[in-house]
């Protein structure tokens, strides 16, 4: 089959289109044919080494949609022909919160795909029978792509962890992304104000189209100043897309007894954090809750009913691979790449 293969962690370069192997079907494991596979700018992170986990060579891509084209033996969820969509790990079905139904916060995960076993930028992929959810019909497979971290991630953490209530003022930073797309067309859904932060005036426009009702244009680390100047008590609540280079200002921007939802580490590097600003200002700051299984249905439906629209910058085929890290590096796309095998 052809495949992207990452032989070692570095520049895009190191993405090579290439013939390997078809996996052969292991037990409990199912062959899914990839239809669409996303690009996330978490890949680029685990392709430049910054994931301590990262085996290589690898194949990369955790955000991937397709069909089952083969059952391995005692697996008991799937059939031939479904369409499903990778939640990036597969689970252990008997920790704590997989007993309780809760199988996206299991504890004793054992493959993550793209990362420690190869994912989703090929034309096949080897995956657990727990490493899959079905894609609802109606959704192409190119959307499907775009459903676990991209919009569920954006609806799970605006809907359920910032709790975001009617006529609050929630600003997004990485608005432009596929998650802050998603978690800024959320907090329209929960009629409340969506307020974007990008890097650049010509992406303004279009997050406007969007539904934001205020743009902030600023590339540095200082953006609650204009916040503040509009909204001199600041907003109630930040959904920060981005990491250590926009959380202290994301944290300057919220009231009082507000919070801030850190989803991005676009920016891995480490934060240098007043906690004063945090005790004094009563502000909760909170981790990303990633997507509940049951978050992710109901944003599927929310697809699927036109209530939020997913954003495809481009689809390129997979050879192109590197080009699409080019793109996301130099910050070029609005929403999802997505790569078509
Ligand atoms: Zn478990």
């Amino acid at each position: 089959m052809k495949a992207v293969v990452l032989e070692e962690a570095g520049s895009p370069d190191r993405l090579r289109y290439q013939e390997i192997p078809t996996p052969e079907v292991t037990p409990g494991h199912v062959l899914v044919r990839v239809g669409a596979c996303a690009v996330a700018q978490r890949d680029l992170v685990e392709r430049r080494g910054g994931h301590p986990f990262l085996q290589t060579p690898i194949v990369q891509g955790h955000e991937f949609a397709g069909e089952i084209v083969e059952v391995g033996p005692g697996v008991t969820r799937w059939s031939i022909g479904d369409r499903v969509v990778c939640l990036y790990t597969d689970s252990c079905g008997d920790c704590d919160a997989c007993a309780r139904g809760d199988e996206r916060r299991c504890s004793r995960i054992s493959e993550s795909y793209g990362l420690t076993v190869n994912g989703g930028y090929a034309q096949f992929a080897l995956v657990h029978e727990r490493g899959l959810a079905p894609l609802a019909d109606g959704l192409s497979f190119e959307v499907g792509a775009c459903m676990l971290s991209a919009i569920g991630v954006g609806f799970n953490n605006v809907k359920y962890k910032a709790a975001v209530q009617p006529d609050e003022t929630v600003l997004v930073t990485g608005a432009s992304g596929g998650v802050g797309l998603a978690a800024l067309q959320t907090v329209k859904l929960l009629d409340a104000h969506p307020w974007a932060l990008t890097t650049s005036q010509e992406k303004a426009g279009r997050l406007e189209e969007m539904g934001a009702e205020v743009v902030i244009v600023d590339p540095g680390d200082s953006f609650h100043r204009q916040v503040r100047q509009r909204r001199p008590d600041g907003v109630d609540a930040v959904i920060d897309c981005v990491g250590s280079s926009t959380l202290g200002s994301s944290i300057k921007s919220t009231r009082r007894y507000g919070r801030v939802v850190a989803i991005g580490t676009i920016d891995p590097a480490p934060l240098s954090l007043k906690v004063g600003s945090l005790v004094v200002h009563a502000i909760d700051l909170l981790g990303s809750d990633n997507v509940t299984l049951d978050a992710l249905g109901e944003a599927m439906v929310l697809v699927r009913d036109g209530k939020i629209d997913v954003v495809i910058d481009r689809t390129l085929p997979l050879s192109e691979a590197a080009e699409a890290h080019r793109l996301l590096e130099a910050r070029a796309a609005f929403g999802r790449i997505v790569l078509v095998p």
